[in-house]
Parts: structure tokens; C-alpha cells; sequence
């Protein structure tokens, strides 16, 4: 079964939602406008109910199947949020507000799952319930995770939950997907060092800490090539570095401060014990003092095996098995839907936007071609997941 025809036929619909909120950009919970037109949206297509204020600005709209025989609830999530920074694609849809800009394709996200709902809402070919999740704030806020502890999961009693991202470089119409972790855990890391300062003259009299800041950067990169498994990944940087306010002067401190990311719970982990070790005892061989503390942020997205072998069938189901790679390289980026997936089984995938600018960047667009393919997606994976006793 291809691109559903009834949802081919309102595709110009759905790019037209989407170029509306592509031209009005919102950051973290402050998506007002979105939800707004979100919430009124699931009103006019008829959904059952709708659950707004959830981490704010969060909005869910659960639709009825036919029969309700199974008793269960199939989650579909997008999230609404825009990117702190300024567009230079030139569409004549470009965001009006500048520092503001949808560089992420989250407006596509937003419009195929409300093109989900219509077409559930008006066709009802499934058993049970499905809930449209809408989050604000995926882009660093963690909005996912503030919907859970503001009571997601007791409001609606979801069996299952699915996610999706555009990707680009990856062909239209393809989708690529697969078992464990598809998205990276984003941890943070800040370094504390203190040494002792002084005259730049008298470099004797002092520890100089940007010595031990430099040194500690190239030192830092054998934990990745040198004590964990090859075969397992992980990527470790120093992003910034901060130290001293003169040129004649030795500061008395330096700052290190990075991310890690892995794709798996031990490699994190042993990551952060090693960075714990490593850091403090390294100074010290300088007659320096080092503190470390590290953050972590977004778990691992871990796709469960049953919910992905599902999915994959699924999106077979709509562009055809040379389609779909069931087996596509993880990415090292981060996904606040790891929060929804730590809480229940599912699967996230990625649907192909063509040869388009990479995501967060200023040229980035979302591929309103991609609509009718992941739209349809939605639908039979609803249709599928939940058939008519
Ligand atoms: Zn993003
Ligand atoms: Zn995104």
C-alpha cells in the first residue's frame, strides 16, 4: 500500500499549515501561537478530546476508533519548537521574526501529525484510542520530560509511543530506522581548574592553569581512543575554554567545559567515572587542583526491538521495502522523545528530506514533498497497529 490517497488529496493543505507556522517561529515552552493553532486545529477535525497545559504549552487531542475491543492507546508525538537564530533561505514563507527560525523542520513535524489527525479523525479505522502528542521545547528545554512529570502518562494511558524526524541527505520517500539506541545521549561536562597566578614574568612562582587547561584537552581524547572499546562510540569535545584577563598576568583558573555523547547507558557510564578519575589526578600531576561536574541531558533514544521491526514494516508498508533501511547508522545529535521511550516501548524514525541543507542550519528548509509519505505513515501505523476487531 503507497501514499494514502485521501491524504495525498489534502497535501497542499498540510504544506500550507506548515508554511504558516514556518513563518512564525517559536523557542522552548514559549509556543503559544502553535499550540494555538494546534488546539484549534484538533477541535475542528473532531477529536475526542483534547488536553491542553502540559509543561505549558504542551497540547495532546485523542481520537476514538471505531470499536475500542483492544482497550489500548497508540501515541504518535511531534514537537512544535523553533531555533534561536536567523533564517537566510529566502522562501517566500521565511520566518517574520528575526533570531527566529524553524531550522529543524519541527513546523513539518507539527503539520504531518496534524494531517494524522484529520484523517484519523475522519476515517476511525482502528480500534482503541490514539493520542497526538504535541511538546513545545525539544530543542534544549526538555519539554518531553516536563509533559511526563506533569502527568502525560496518567492523563492518557498509552501503550506505545512513536516518534519521527526529518532527515536530511537521507532520499524522499525513504525512511531509515533501527533497533537500540538511534539517538545519542547529550551529556555536559564542566571543568574547574585552579592553579596559582601571577607575574607572566615569573612563570617559577606560579602554576599556570591554561598549561594544564591545554594539555588537559589533548589528554581528554585518549579516554575515547584509548580506554574504551573500539568497537563501542563515543564522541568527547571541549567546546569552550576560559582563562585569564591580562597578557602579562598568569590566571589563577581556567575553565574547560565540553560534551560527550554516546549511544549506549554502560559507554556513558564509563565515560563520566573516567572523566571523574582522570580530571582531578591529571591536575594534581601539575600541582594544580581540578574540579569536574557533569551533566548529563538527554538519555540515549532507545528504540525497543518488537515496536521497531513494527515500524519498519510500516513504513514498507507505504514506500516499499527498497525503501526502508531497517539498520541506519545511529546519529550522535540528541532527542528529548528518549524521555517518552525510556517510559514506554516504540520507535523513532527517520523520513527522508531529500538533498536539502543539513538541519540547524540557516539554509535548512523542511521538504513539504516528505507530507503525504510521513503523513501516511501515521495513519497506517495507526491502522496497523490497532486493526478493527
Ligand atoms: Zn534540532
Ligand atoms: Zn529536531
Amino acid at each position: 500500500m503507497p501514499v494514502i490517497n485521501r491524504i495525498a488529496e489534502f497535501q497542499t493543505e498540510i504544506a500550507e499549515w506548515r508554511r504558516d507556522l514556518h513563518a512564525h517561529p517559536e523557542v522552548l515552552f514559549d509556543v503559544h501561537r502553535t499550540a494555538g493553532v494546534v488546539t484549534e486545529k484538533l477541535g475542528e477535525f473532531g477529536c475526542d478530546e483534547i488536553i491542553t497545559g502540559l509543561a505549558g504549552t504542551g497540547v495532546v487531542g485523542i481520537i476514538n476508533g471505531r470499536s475500542n475491543v483492544s482497550g489500548r492507546t497508540i501515541g504518535l508525538r511531534a514537537d512544535m519548537d523553533a531555533l534561536p537564530m536567523t533564517e537566510k533561505t529566502g522562501a517566500p514563507y521565511s520566518s517574520k521574526t528575526d533570531g527566529k527560525m524553524h531550522a529543524c523542520g519541527h513546523d513539518g513535524h507539527t503539520a504531518m501529525l496534524l494531517g494524522a489527525a484529520k484523517y484519523l479523525a475522519e476515517t476511525r479505522n482502528f480500534d482503541g484510542r490514539v493520542a497526538l502528542i504535541f511538546q513545545p521545547a525539544e530543542e534544549g528545554g526538555g519539554g518531553g520530560k516536563v509533559m511526563l512529570e506533569d502527568g502525560l502518562l496518567d492523563k492518557v494511558a498509552i501503550d506505545e509511543v512513536y516518534g519521527m524526524h526529518n532527515w536530511p541527505g537521507m532520499p524522499l520517500g525513504h525512511f531509515g530506522i533501527r533497533t537500540g539506541g538511534i539517538m545519542a545521549a547529550t551529556d555536559r561536562f564542566y571543568i574547574d581548574i585552579e592553579g596559582l597566578g601571577g607575574h607572566a614574568a615569573r612563570p617559577q612562582q606560579t602554576i599556570d592553569p591554561i598549561i594544564v587547561a591545554a594539555q588537559l584537552v589533548t589528554a581528554l581524547q585518549t579516554i575515547v581512543s584509548r580506554n574504551l572499546d573500539p568497537l563501542e562510540s563515543a564522541v568527547l569535545s571541549v567546546t569552550m575554554i576560559e582563562a585569564g584577563e591580562a597578557d602579562n598576568v598568569i590566571s589563577r583558573t581556567a575553565k574547560v567545559t565540553g560534551t560527550v555523547r554516546t549511544l549506549d547507558g554502560g559507554v556513558q557510564d564509563f565515560i563520566e567515572a573516567r572523566l571523574n578519575e582522570f580530571v582531578p589526578s591529571f591536575a594534581a600531576s601539575f600541582g594544580a587542583k581540578a574540579s569536574i561536574r557533569y551533566a548529563r541531558g538527554y538519555p540515549v533514544t532507545v528504540n525497543a526491538e518488537a515496536q521497531t521491526r513494527f515500524a519498519a514494516e510500516v513504513a514498507r508498508d507505504v514506500v516499499g521495502a527498497d525503501r526502508v533501511d531497517d539498520d541506519v547508522a545511529p546519529s550522535m545529535g540528541g532527542e528529548d522523545f528518549s524521555f517518552m521511550l525510556n517510559e514506554r516501548p516504540g520507535a523513532y524514525i527517520f523520513l527522508g528530506n531529500g538533498d536539502s541543507s543539513e538541519l540547524h542550519t540557516d539554509t535548512y528548509d523542511f521538504n513539504d514533498e516528505a507530507i503525504p509519505v510521513g503523513v501516511s505513515y501515521w495513519a497506517r501505523l495507526v491502522e496497523k497497529a490497532l486493526p478493527i476487531a
